[in-house]
């Protein structure tokens, strides 16, 4: 069985009360028998003394000279005045033991028999049973013992008075003990229930529950639950940041295997992009080794291998221009651009290439002005124009439209192409990644420009999306913080 901290105070300081009262009563109780058995000794030897004077003296007075022939004639007669005297019991003996006065109930017994063997050798012995208390001392003449007189005394009187003491005591000794014990109980029941509730709040602690309160004391109680308020706290918190650096660590656990994925994909990619155009030279060069005077294949074949260095070319420009952007902090040139002037120069480069596929061009362009670098603002609308132009209609039309809108500044260039499949929209920006590979490849495209536009635009703090696409056409729309 558990007991409460309150009560196991209060019994011990109880008890411990209690223990004093014992020692204290077994003292005073010792010291009242000390008491009465002098008492009673002193009395008695009195009483024996006053005897032996009055044997003399009734001896004298009446003429005798034995005292063993007194005892025994007026032994009886002699008793009764001692008994008058002390008022007591008196029994007296001859010198062979034998009594001489009126006989007594208890003279038969063994013990008094040796009590009185004792005292006929001139020494003075009792006896107590129970309640009564048999006094026998030497009866003389001078010094000469002539016989035994016995005195009965009762202890009733004295029992009576120890035993009224002990109740006494006992019956203090429980009071003090029910007293001491609930006045400790009450005294140590604020301590206990501030314990309590240190040993309950740090129970919830063991369980992972930090919500701890101070108690207000001024004492060590409410010290110590400062201290393990304090102290919670501090545990609360160190788990907090170690869960949210363990969160961050995972993170960027995820982001590292995830660029990883990326980056071997990205591998594959390059490698499998690059061996295209190099297995078509190399396949060239190969018929030319083997027909080395055909004219219409050396023709022929010098288209293509052009073809394919160009674009073994434009791939290895783009994809160093991605790993750079991935790889290291790209540092830009921002400067003050006037976008009117940027987009109307990036157009012009682009007229050849128009009245080639037989293009229109529509631009409603106003004046505006972004913070951002100007190679990379040329990347951006190169890449943009190219695919307008790439997969376009024939007889198409491209529109280029620039306009502010609230805090930005906003290109849209809409086309009349192909369109893009909806459930593709969101591929087309990730590295390598055509709608169609042929039609990409007879454009000469690999599937990077988007991407790279998409880095480009993000590292101006812009936003790229797709208006809308269909067998219409698509239309972009890029937005740049204003200035
Ligand atoms: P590519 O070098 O193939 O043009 P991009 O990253 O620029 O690579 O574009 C990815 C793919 O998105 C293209 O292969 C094409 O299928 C599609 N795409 C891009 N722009 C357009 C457009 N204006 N109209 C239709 N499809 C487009």
């Amino acid at each position: 069985m558990k007991f409460s901290i309150k009560v196991k105070f209060s019994i011990f300081l109880a008890s411990l009360l209690l223990l004093t009262v014992y020692i204290l009563s077994f003292l005073v109780l010792k010291g009242i028998k000390g008491n009465q058995k002098e008492q009673y000794e002193k009395y008695l030897a009195q009483q024996a003394q006053t005897a032996n004077v009055y044997l003399l003296q009734t001896m004298l007075s009446e003429a005798f000279v034995d005292p063993t022939e007194f005892l025994s004639s007026k032994g009886e007669e002699f008793s009764l005045k001692l008994k008058v005297l002390s008022n007591q019991l008196v029994v007296l003996y001859d010198m062979n033991g034998n009594v001489v006065s009126k006989k007594d109930a208890h003279l038969n017994s063994r013990a008094i028999k040796e009590t009185l063997e004792y005292a006929l050798l001139n020494k003075t012995a009792y006896l107590t049973e129970e309640e009564d208390l048999y006094y026998m001392a030497p009866l003389k003449i001078g010094a000469k013992q002539v016989g035994v007189v016995q005195f009965h005394y009762s202890l009733t009187e004295n029992k009576q008075f120890y035993q009224s003491i002990r109740q006494l005591f006992i019956n203090i000794g429980s009071i003090i003990f029910l007293i001491s014990f609930i006045l400790a109980y009450i005294y140590f029941n604020s301590f206990a229930n501030g314990i309590i509730l240190l040993e309950q709040m740090v129970g919830r602690i063991r369980y992972g529950d930090y919500e701890t309160k101070v108690l207000r004391r001024k004492d060590e109680i409410g010290l110590l639950s400062t201290g393990i308020h304090d102290m919670s706290k501090q545990i609360k918190k160190t788990i907090a940041d170690m869960e949210s650096e363990q969160e961050k660590l995972s993170l960027a656990v995820d982001k590292l295997s995830k660029l990883d994925t990326q980056q071997k994909q990205f591998i594959g990619n390059v490698t499998h992009e690059f061996k295209t155009p190099l297995t078509s030279i190399k396949a060239y060069l190969d018929l030319l080794d083997m027909y080395p005077d055909d004219v219409d294949l050396l023709n022929i074949a010098k288209e293509n291998i052009k073809s394919e260095t160009i674009r073994l070319y434009e791939m290895v420009e783009k994809v160093l221009q991605l790993s750079r952007l991935e790889v290291y902090e790209f540092e830009l040139k921002k400067e003050k651009l006037n976008l009117l002037e940027l987009i109307k120069s990036v157009l012009n480069g682009l007229e050849g290439k128009l009245n080639k596929f037989n293009i229109k061009l529509l631009t409603e362009l106003s004046e505006s002005y972004i913070y951002a670098d100007k190679d990379s603002m040329i990347i951006i609308l190169m890449n943009l124009m190219d695919n307008a132009v790439k997969y376009n209609r024939d007889n198409g039309m491209i529109t280029v439209k620039n306009y502010r809108l609230e805090n930005e500044v906003i290109i849209e260039i809409t086309d009349t192409g192909i369109g893009i499949p909806n459930d593709l929209v969101e591929m087309i920006f990730e590295p390598f990644y055509t709608v169609d590979k042929n039609r990409a490849r007879l454009n000469g495209g690999v599937g990077l420009g988007l991407s790279l536009v998409k880095k480009y635009v993000t590292l101006h703090g812009g936003r790229i999306s797709i208006v809308y696409t269909n067998e219409t056409g698509t239309m972009f729309r890029i937005g740049f913080p204003a200035l």
